[in-house]
């Protein structure tokens, strides 16, 4: 299935980063969060909000109304799952407001069994339309499985599902300057593999109530570049 899809990623490359915030706002996923409480209601997309996030210009939130309105329930629509690093906010680099995001957060932005049932429980009872992964540049974690020391029986525990990525890429001729920012593309496409072991999503994927795609984000530029769209299985 990892070639099927390696292939879809490539040909679509170029599409997904048009197709995948519009699936987000297309008519069938109802806007981030139904976030009636911002000043602004015109423009609840994750792309969006990125543009905002890049510019500076993030939208002021009216949290006691927020909270208020969401201590009846959680609707987010969106599942994000990245890395733990301090610098990855996903409420701010996408500008959302509270009850948007659904965030499985973990350093190197791996999917364990415990990472997939999270993700499990908001797509199937909250009802999440999206699962986005996102890593991110110059990650610690990437950083140390491609090192290849061992450290404790824990952190090696995050290194081992990064692993499959690294030898990926060690494997293929690539510049030595743009091993680890592969390396970090590779992993978010093999965390979406690991999250299709789960039979709830494949179905929810295939009966096309959950999109799935990811990106990386830029420290730097504060951007999200789109890495890939799955559409389909094969
Ligand atoms: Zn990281």
């Amino acid at each position: 299935m990892r070639e099927k899809i390696r292939i879809f990623i490539v040909a679509t490359v170029l599409v997904s980063m048009i197709a995948v915030f519009s699936n987000i706002t297309s008519a069938e996923n109802p806007p981030l969060g139904k976030q009636s409480s911002h000043k602004a209601e015109t423009d609840n997309t994750l792309s969006d909000g990125n543009k905002r996030f890049v510019q500076n210009k993030n939208m002021k939130y009216d949290f006691p109304k927020e909270r208020e309105e969401l201590s009846k329930g959680q609707h987010p629509s969106t599942i994000i799952v990245t890395c733990s690093d301090s610098r990855v906010a996903p409420e701010y680099i996408f500008d959302q407001g509270l009850g948007s995001l659904f965030v499985v957060r973990v350093a190197g932005n791996v999917i364990d069994d415990v990472a997939l049932g999270s993700i499990e429980y908001a797509a199937e009872h909250l009802h999440a339309k999206n699962l986005f992964i996102l890593g991110h540049s110059s990650c610690g974690a990437v950083t140390a499985a491609l090192s290849g020391k061992t450290e404790s029986p824990y952190i090696n525990a995050i290194l081992e599902l990064i692993e499959p990525s690294v030898m990926r890429v060690k494997s293929q001729k690539v510049n030595k300057n743009e091993v680890l920012d592969e390396t970090i593309k590779d992993n978010v496409i093999e965390q979406i593999q690991r999250a299709m072991k789960s039979k709830i999503v494949k179905e929810l994927f295939e009966k096309k109530e959950l999109t799935i795609s990811g990106g990386v984000y830029s420290l730097k530029t504060g951007k999200v570049e789109v890495v890939f769209n799955l559409d389909k299985l094969d």
